[in-house]
């Protein structure tokens, strides 16, 4: 399965690169969604339209893992984008970079 990257301008004001992180649950190590990441620095929070297969997500206050019920951060709107968010508590997820084969750029 082949997974596409958003490119705008949210990713072009980041270096305009991309990676695509699976994201677990640190205490269970379930496997919870994968992520577009948009340029370098650390995970301190996960933008909504950011997040593979979000449809769930999109109504939920807390970001919270289905298998252990951990609590991994709060929804909130990163204001200078005014996007939607979820600020991560510290060292609640664990994110490994999936190969490139598995992304398709999209022009
Ligand atoms: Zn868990």
């Amino acid at each position: 399965m082949k997974y596409s990257l958003k490119k705008d301008k949210f990713r072009e004001n980041r270096g305009n690169y991309s990676r695509l992180l699976q994201i677990y649950c640190r205490k269970c190590e379930k496997p919870l969604f994968l992520y577009q990441k948009d340029g370098p620095g650390n995970l301190r929070r996960l933008y909504l339209d950011r997040i593979i297969n979000k449809e769930k997500m999109k109504n939920l206050k807390m970001l919270k893992c289905e298998n252990c019920k951990e609590i991994l951060g709060t929804k909130y709107i990163y204001k200078k984008e005014n996007r939607n968010a979820f600020r991560l508590y510290q060292d609640t997820i664990i994110k490994k970079i999936r190969k490139l084969k598995y992304v398709q750029e999209n022009n």
